[in-house]
């Protein structure tokens, strides 16, 4: 067996995909002197703004593709809807962690929630749903509440119906116009929680402290770091993580969003083969942020310690916080031990994410509550 490439700094990393986890990578290869070059279908994207070079082409334009590879030594991604083909084109120039098979089982509600029940891991009852008719079938076997999912391309909530014992089933489906859809259970959880474990090219091992995550509209609102859980319920998620990062035989970083129930067992919702929105805290607060562990995972460098700093509270900056002028950023900063991470995104439209802040405390509470002070002193004009 040859040993897997490294690459060290100097180096030209590939991201796919032009939002805010690529330019975050971009910053932090830039730090260890790496170049990056990004690809996207737009142009002056939050990647391409830091990066040495921003293609803009279609994922499906072949020669795009291959041109992109050529110039690049390993490429990665910061977005795992890449269509599988232009995975293997570019595979065919230069290295590519984490592996297309990686993206394909990740990018299809479906396929991940087979390939996780195969490996073992505890997971939400859940049937596929290809027609009304089974639709009314999977609903029968796994009661109601329930929820709809489409297989494929959905985030944030996104292609996602609950359906409720007096649910029509027929408008539910036909709101799905034909999608292929998966059928899950509702969980009665107790705390969402996320874990991020980066795994390298040895097949060795690190997760960061798990995340207790807060959505608000179905998108990420608040993570609190450490989340409040017991050892037991922490070492549990951590080791899910690891064990799912290990059945992908992944090299890069995978982000694991779970359920926590009341009675302690933990259900794995869904994957992110990359960095996750619920792991910025470690920009600030942790040893290695999850942009350089990714770096050193896909780069075959030893992986950084996950240790975090300080207790530590995320908030993100939807676009609704521009509704009524530009934030007020010097009172958010007036407030010392907070951090502000904007994106670069020109235009603020209501749920999407311009940046994010973060705040340490002395304790979690502490951490939270400034945070929340942050948030409120951006948008509180003229009070
Ligand atoms: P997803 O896009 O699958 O991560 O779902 C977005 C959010 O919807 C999750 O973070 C949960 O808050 C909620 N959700 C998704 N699936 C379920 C479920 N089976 N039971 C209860 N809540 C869910």
């Amino acid at each position: 067996m040859t040993a897997a490439p490294v690459f060290l700094p100097g180096s030209t990393i590939g991201v796919m995909g032009g939002g805010q986890l690529g330019r975050m990578l971009g910053l932090a290869a830039r730090r260890m002197g790496y170049q990056l070059h990004s690809f996207s279908p737009e142009r002056d994207t939050p990647a391409g703004q830091v990066a040495d070079l921003e293609v803009c082409a279609q994922y499906f334009d072949e020669e795009a593709v291959r041109t992109f590879a050529k110039g690049i030594d390993v490429l990665t991604f910061e977005f795992e809807n890449v269509p599988v083909e232009s995975i293997e084109w570019a595979a065919q120039h230069c290295v590519v962690r984490p592996a297309g098979r990686v993206l394909e089982v990740c990018q299809h509600r479906l396929r991940e929630k087979t390939f996780l029940k195969a490996a073992g891991l505890p997971l939400p009852a859940f049937m596929p749903v290809e027609n009304l008719a089974q639709l009314e079938a999977a609903v029968a076997q796994l009661g109601t509440p329930a929820v709809l999912k489409t297989a494929a391309f959905g985030y944030d909530g996104k292609g996602q119906r609950k359906i409720l014992k007096e649910s029509d089933l027929a408008e539910v489906w036909s709101s799905f116009a034909g999608q292929k859809a998966v059928l899950e259970a509702w969980v009665p959880f107790e705390r969402e929680l996320s874990v991020l474990v980066a795994r390298g090219t040895d097949g060795s091992t690190v997760t960061y402290p798990v995340c207790e995550n807060v959505h608000a509209n179905h998108i990420l609102d608040l993570t609190l770091v450490p989340a409040r859980i017991t050892e037991t319920a922490a070492e549990a998620a951590r080791a899910i993580a690891v064990k799912a990062a290990h059945a992908l035989e992944l090299t890069g970083l995978l982000a694991v969003e779970l359920f926590l129930l009341p009675d302690g067992t933990i259900l794995v919702n869904e994957l992110a083969p990359r960095p996750h929105n619920s792991g910025h805290f470690s920009l600030d607060a942790a040893m290695t942020n999850q942009f350089e562990q990714q770096l050193r995972a896909v780069c075959g460098l030893p992986l950084g310690s996950t240790e975090l700093l300080r207790p530590c509270a995320m908030a993100n900056l939807l676009g609704d916080a521009w509704e009524g002028g530009e934030p007020d950023w010097a009172a958010a900063l007036g407030l010392p031990s907070v951090k502000l991470h904007l994106y670069g995104k020109k235009e603020a439209r209501p749920g999407r994410k311009m940046g994010h802040l973060v705040a340490m405390g002395a304790t979690l509470e502490a951490a939270e509550a400034l945070v929340r002070d942050a948030q409120a002193r951006l948008t509180r004009r003229g009070a």
